[in-house]
């Protein structure tokens, strides 16, 4: 492990045009790590664009580094650091500074990526890929401070359920114990992030929870929001981020999905219980992801033929 980290650091200091991206419908786990990395190299000395390629979800707001984010940066970088990004095509408009970039290092945790990088720091085992961030940082001469830790502290928290799903392991609480030696305030960060949905949230919430149905003797759950859901309610893209778990968390549920209406398809996640492995599922639905927790499209604009759509892969799959 210790050759890629100090293949990364080796790169880093050659570099001078260093860019680190987001993917489409950024996450805490990526912007965790973008932002997370961004400001330890920038603590390192090195000059950093913080790219993002999509809206910044208002759960994340308070992430330390927001404020460097650049959206209008156009120029040929030498080196693209590519975070929590299973392909490529999660780069969305962002494909441009892939295409045109010197060299390209690609850290994540997917076990769908496709080692797209010219260095690829990827390990399915890591519960997040703010863990690889932090093994990086900490097997190198890369600073850690409060604020880094705030952000890969979170990158870990929400891609891990707050340690709940299985890819948690006995190294992701040391890894969250020693972030906290770094004094962060660990109540306002998940206070941030849990405790301050807004009431068109709930509306949007309440809309989707009347819908949800079952399938595969309620072994299956699902529901999904309309463009006219959100408008309705004046709700945010960003406002479903915990429907899907909500759906999963049904007592006998193994399997929830949720759909959301955009302007040519319909966007899906999938939440599985136990051992089934969805991310196979979503391959087949044009995504991918992890086990326990993916995402796909459906290229289609009428709610029950995509419906019926996931239902069938799911039926394939079981
Ligand atoms: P979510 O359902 O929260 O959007 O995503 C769950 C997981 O699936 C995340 O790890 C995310 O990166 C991945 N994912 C979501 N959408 C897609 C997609 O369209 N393609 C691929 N390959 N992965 C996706
Ligand atoms: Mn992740």
């Amino acid at each position: 492990m210790n050759k890629i980290f100090n293949e990364i650091i080796a790169k880093i200091n050659e570099s001078e045009k260093i860019g680190i991206i987001s993917h489409i419908n950024p996450d805490g786990d990526n912007l965790g790590s973008l932002l997370g990395l961004s400001n330890s190299l920038r603590k390192y000395g090195k000059e950093v664009e913080s790219l993002s390629v999509d809206g910044i979800p208002d759960f994340l707001k308070f992430l330390p580094g927001l404020d460097r984010i650049n959206r209008d940066y156009d120029e040929v970088l030498d080196l693209l650091i590519c975070v929590d990004c299973s392909d490529e095509g999660r780069l969305g408009s962002g494909i441009k500074f892939f295409n045109d970039a010197k060299f390209v290092i690609n850290i994540d945790h997917h076990k769908t990526n496709t080692l797209f990088g010219g260095l690829n720091l990827v390990d399915s085992k890591a519960s997040a890929t703010g863990e690889l961030v932090y093994e990086l940082i900490t097997n190198t001469d890369l600073p850690m401070d409060a604020d880094i830790a705030t952000c890969l502290y979170t990158a870990i928290n929400t891609d891990t359920g707050s340690f709940k799903y299985s890819s948690t392991t006995p190294k992701t609480h040391r890894i969250a114990a020693n972030l906290l030696e770094y004094g962060i305030d660990t109540e306002k960060i998940n206070s941030e992030l849990y405790q301050n949905n807004t009431y068109a949230k709930i509306e949007l919430f309440q809309r989707a929870v009347a819908r949800i149905k079952f399938a595969f003797s309620n072994s299956v759950a699902y529901t999904y929001l309309l463009k006219e859901d959100f408008e309705e309610f004046g709700a945010k893209k960003s406002d479903i981020e915990g429907l899907v778990e909500l759906v999963r968390d049904i007592k006998g549920v193994e399997i929830a999905f949720i759909l959301k209406e955009e302007p040519t398809k319909f966007k899906g996640s999938f939440r599985s219980k136990g051992d089934i492995d969805v991310s196979i599922i979503a391959s087949g639905l044009n995504g991918g992801g992890h086990k326990q927790a993916a995402g796909f499209n459906v290229i289609e604009t009428d709610i029950d033929i995509a419906i019926q759509t996931v239902l069938d892969e799911i039926d394939k799959g079981l």
